[in-house]
């Protein structure tokens, strides 16, 4: 399990407990020779109804991992479902924190693996929950354009954003066959990860109930989300449930898994998502194999810290990755600023461009970033 993030970690730095970033490399333990896969191997692989015959087995106890070479430290090598070769969990990029209960795929596999979502209307605007009928949206011609407050209120939005670094809405791409093409993206990361789609924080039984979400709590405070980028946010929540997504396109990329990209030039200080799932106790989940747990509320008492766990629920946000914080270039390709607000007395996670975004760019935080020094996030 990686550590998670210091608790130094600054009042309104959003920590994650990501296993992509946060890894240590392997710990070092003198190569043995592997002799029979583990038990949990073995089981983990049977089928009841057409268990793999002794050839393969007999292949299974000769398994090597494809990225070190090596065949030992069986209980941590998968073997992949489809085309049987191994891989150690800490030599996947990114690395595996578990061994996964179901099927696994070696990153050469997985895109067959991967099952497309329909490009169909009727199943998006079901996965989504969109309105349907409403004005616009995925339902809406595509000459009728965009929403008549969401122009009025870029244009306020892009003057005052000089003034005052507001945040901006997103904009919704116009071309209405291709927004139905970014939420079937977003929907196959979705379904081929588990989860259910939910654009709110989720709060259920034997969790953190609602009521622990209050920013008042949070040591050293939160900043309070002004009213003007409230509306903001109201507004591309609105703009959602019409069908009307931000521009973004959930790709598969055979080193950093799903990944999501700009499918439109996104401007500096564009409101992108918020980070979405199911709201815990840290204390619940010190030893999940989630792999993206975002904090959400770090009061003084520790018992008290709250977590958000895209494992069941959860949206876009899950599939944007992070940057190498050991590489030089990996400040560079910083894009998206992950920041926690207080709105209505409960803690949100935002993510934001924190520069412009070109068409096609990868989109990366950084989540153990410098707010460390800097406790107020520079654009407010
Ligand atoms: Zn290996
Ligand atoms: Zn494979």
């Amino acid at each position: 399990m990686a550590p998670l993030a210091p608790s130094t970690a600054a009042a309104s730095s959003p920590e994650l407990r990501r296993k992509r970033t946060a890894a240590a490399p392997p710990p070092r333990s003198p190569p043995e020779a592997r002799r029979f896969c583990s038990i949990s191997d073995v089981l983990r692989r049977a089928r009841p109804v057409d268990a793999p015959p002794p050839l393969a087995r007999a292949r299974h106890q000769m398994a090597l991992c494809g990225a070190c070479g090596a065949g030992d430290r069986d209980e941590e090598l998968l073997l992949c479902d489809i085309c049987d070769r191994g891989r150690h969990t800490f030599c996947l990029r990114p690395i595996l924190p578990a061994v996964p209960l179901g099927p696994w795929f070696c990153p050469d596999c997985v895109p067959t693996s991967i099952n497309r979502f329909p490009l169909k209307q009727s199943k998006i605007v079901d996965f989504f929950r969109i309105e349907k009928g409403a004005e616009g949206g995925a339902v809406r011609p595509a000459k009728s354009g965009l929403s008549q407050d969401a122009k009025r209120r870029r244009r306020r939005s892009i003057v005052m954003h000089k003034k005052k670094r507001r945040l901006l809405p997103f904009v919704p791409t116009e071309d209405r066959v291709r927004r139905l093409e970014q939420m079937a993206s977003a929907a196959t990361a979705l379904t081929s990860s588990k989860m259910e789609f939910s654009n709110e924080l989720t709060y259920v039984p034997n969790m953190a109930p609602i009521s622990a979400n209050q920013a008042k709590l949070e040591e050293g405070g939160m900043q309070v989300l002004s009213r003007e980028d409230k509306e903001t946010i109201e507004l591309c929540r609105s703009m959602l449930k019409r069908g009307e997504c931000p521009p973004l396109l959930v790709v598969f990329d055979s080193h950093e898994g799903f990944t999501v990209k700009a499918d439109a030039c996104i401007k500096d200080l564009t409101f992108l998502t918020e980070y979405t799932g199911d709201v815990d106790y840290l204390k619940n989940r010190e030893n999940d194999g989630c792999d993206s747990i975002m904090t959400l509320l770090s009061p003084v008492d520790p018992a008290q810290k709250l977590v958000i766990c895209p494992d069941k629920r959860g949206n876009i946000a899950r599939f944007i990755n992070g940057i190498n914080n050991h590489t030089p270039d990996g400040k560079k390709k910083q894009n998206v600023k992950c920041v926690r607000y207080d709105i209505d007395g409960e803690c949100h996670v935002l993510l934001v461009a924190c520069r412009d975004i070109a068409r096609g760019e990868k989109l990366y935080y950084d989540y153990n970033g410098h707010e460390y020094a800097y406790p107020t996030h520079h654009f407010v």
